[in-house]
């Protein structure tokens, strides 16, 4: 897939050390530079964001996306405590382009959706709490959902049952997000094809630290093709292919994935501007649209543990060309480390 802006590869180069022979005094003094435990993965990640790319309304106005965004509306939300341990607000979503269940995987309770805490007809307190429009936390017998007393919040809204969003019960700030593509081969089937399942590992961890995020999950499987198409192209690819070509020869762009849900969720969500995980400089472009609904105010870089640290990461020779098929074909922002 072409870039259709010229932008500038930027280089994400690991910290490594350099093991070579050497007199045994500056070995010592080289030993005392190394870590004594493997480092967490994407060390400074948060501490070295990346100005995202300037980009022109006209070229923006190129772009093959639509400017008007399809209508979303959560469903359900509910707190889901995590064996990593923070918790996490799943919320699922209904839209109106396709009939797929997509997610936001929300950190921090006061991240509010729009469409699930607007008061609806004939709403009750109970049928708020039980979809998951509540303030604070549920315990036995709670009766309401707009407040809390045990934590003193309350919710209030305009005549048109809309929430307003008062800083003492919703977010409103620059918040860490990725956009990740649902993967059953990388997150539920451990593959080593690809490294999705330790990108969305880390964008977990990433938002766990920092105590908000979102992660909006799509159900669009390998690149929008489907689960069986991309079991096909795996097949191709074991026979000679890259990702790119196995795509392509099963008459599927390289990349049919689309952004504008995802855009739809983050408005919803409040998330008006947000620090983009990845390297795939399309995301970003297609994540704020035509009409900079979103704002992408920080690009931060998603390096691969296996090249930060010799005990983590993916080791196969697939996801080495997967990789490099990324860097080489489809413009992200990466560069290959030199072998040492
Ligand atoms: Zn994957």
């Amino acid at each position: 897939m072409s870039n259709p802006i010229d932008i500038k590869k930027e280089v994400a180069s690991p910290k490594r050390p350099t093991l070579m022979a050497s007199p045994v005094a500056s070995r010592a003094a080289m030993f005392e530079s190394i870590p004594l435990v493997s480092p967490m993965a994407t060390p400074s990640v948060l501490q070295n964001p990346k100005t995202p790319p300037v980009v022109s309304q006209e070229e923006r106005n190129n772009l093959p996306i639509h400017g008007e965004l399809p209508h979303v509306r959560c469903i359900a939300r509910a707190r889901i405590p995590t064996v990593q341990g923070p918790e996490i607000f799943l919320h699922l979503y209904e839209n109106n382009l396709d009939k797929k269940e997509h997610l936001a995987i929300v950190f921090g309770e006061d991240i509010r959706s729009q469409s699930l805490f607007k008061r609806r007809d004939g709403d009750t307190q109970q049928d708020r709490m039980t979809r998951g429009a509540y303030v604070g936390k549920l315990f036995p017998g709670r009766v309401c959902a707009d407040k809390d007393d045990q934590l003193g919040l309350e919710l209030h809204f305009d005549a048109n049952g809309d929430l307003i969003r008062k800083p003492e019960t919703t977010f409103a700030g620059d918040v860490l997000t990725r956009i990740h593509s649902e993967c059953y081969t990388g997150e539920t089937a451990w593959s080593a094809r690809c490294d999705c399942g330790e990108q969305f590992n880390e964008a977990g961890r990433l938002m766990g630290d920092s105590g908000h995020g979102c992660i909006v999950y799509l159900r669009q499987e390998g690149r929008g093709i489907g689960l069986g198409e991309k079991l096909k192209a795996y097949n191709l690819q074991d026979l000679g292919a890259d990702t790119v070509q196995a795509n392509l020869m099963l008459r599927h762009p390289a990349d049919g994935r689309s952004f504008s849900l995802a855009t739809a969720i983050l408005v919803d969500l409040g998330l008006l501007s947000i620090k983009l995980l990845t390297n795939n400089p399309d995301k970003i472009l297609a994540v704020e649209g035509k009409n900079r609904d979103v704002k992408v105010v920080e690009r931060i870089p998603m390096v691969p543990l296996a090249w930060l640290s010799t005990e983590e990461g993916i080791k196969s020779k697939e996801i080495e060309g997967y990789l490099s098929t990324k860097i080489e074909r489809m413009g992200h922002l990466l560069e290959k480390p030199l072998k040492i």
